[in-house]
């Protein structure tokens, strides 16, 4: 039923100016680990995002930085968003002689927005300065222009990077180079694709499995099939039976996920809460009872009633 992740080697030059570093964290939520990028044709590189903080990974990233070019150093750290796969290797790498010799690195990360809250952020070093990544920023090294395009959706600090040289996009979580990826605002994620699908990337470097050649194809099937569910949910919702008594997230996604190993129904049935919630703003659907979403609340939120209103 699931596709065998493709191997990746450990490092790998992808193009004249990006090479991809593994974090050598790989697992169920980050397919081969998490891709740390490095970016720049002199020995000035940026580095986009660092790994969840494997031990192995420090040394693995000096001697990469070394065989692009012994005298490389990096100047900068975009990390793409506060889950920890992408900035758990901070502190290692600012302790490095070798990859931060003059002690001035600069780490840049789109601040949380007010009232909001994103998963491990609370865990996130304060003692580390940090310097707010702004939407449409632009950051330059040897030929590399590379833009923030914010992409709230994944989290709600997420941003993307677009590679002017090459037309191609740096994606973090919002599309994945396998599988399909997870989201905290659907109604956000979905704006965030169409924003990057109107640039017409050529290629995605996503934050963790293989280059996606023909972005711009990729990006629309990301949106096709969130449409497709949706047309599947407000189809069952609109049903004689489930009119009357409405249905829960559970309950859609038995229907939906038939044959699908009961493991997979949680995680399931969370995407689908999003839709609704997605569904419920569009003014499609209500909620039978109260309920808060938040993530510890999840068991709860998947036994509450869902009905479609009729128009
Ligand atoms: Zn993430």
């Amino acid at each position: 039923m699931t596709e065998a992740l493709a191997h990746l080697p450990n490092f790998s030059q992808l193009s004249q100016r990006v090479w991809r570093v593994l974090g050598l964290n790989p697992g169920k939520f980050t397919l081969q680990g998490t891709n740390t990028y490095l970016l720049g044709t002199g020995a000035q590189k940026i580095l986009l995002d660092c790994g969840e903080g494997k031990p192995e990974y420090l040394d693995h990233l000096e001697t990469s930085l070394q065989q692009i070019r012994p005298d490389a150093f990096i100047s900068d750290i975009i990390i793409s968003h506060g889950h920890r796969d992408h900035w758990g290797g901070l502190r290692d790498i600012l302790k490095s002689e070798k990859l931060n010799p003059q002690n001035n690195l600069q780490i840049h990360k789109f601040p949380v927005p007010d009232g909001c809250k994103v998963p491990h952020m609370d865990q996130f070093p304060k003692d580390i300065q940090v310097h707010a990544l702004v939407d449409n920023q632009i950051f330059n090294t040897d030929e590399v222009t590379l833009k923030v395009i914010y992409t709230p959706g994944h989290s709600k600090d997420h941003c993307a990077f677009w590679l002017e040289e090459e037309q191609s996009l740096f994606t973090a979580d919002c599309v994945l180079g396998h599988g399909t990826a997870v989201f905290d605002d659907l109604s956000e994620y979905l704006n965030g694709l169409q924003r990057l699908k109107s640039l017409h990337p050529k290629q995605l470097y996503p934050g963790h499995g293989p280059v996606i050649e023909n972005g711009e194809d990729k990006i629309q099937k990301y949106i096709d099939h969130r449409l497709y569910r949706e047309k599947q949910v407000t189809g069952l919702l609109k049903e004689e039976n489930a009119r009357q008594n409405g249905l829960t997230p559970l309950e859609i996604v038995q229907l939906l996920y038939k044959g699908y190993p009961g493991s997979l129904h949680l995680p399931a049935a969370h995407s689908i809460v999003m839709h609704l919630v997605k569904l419920q703003r569009d003014g499609h659907v209500i909620a039978a009872e109260e309920h808060e979403l938040v993530t510890e609340n999840i068991h709860k939120i998947v036994e509450t009633k869902w009905k479609y209103i009729l128009q």
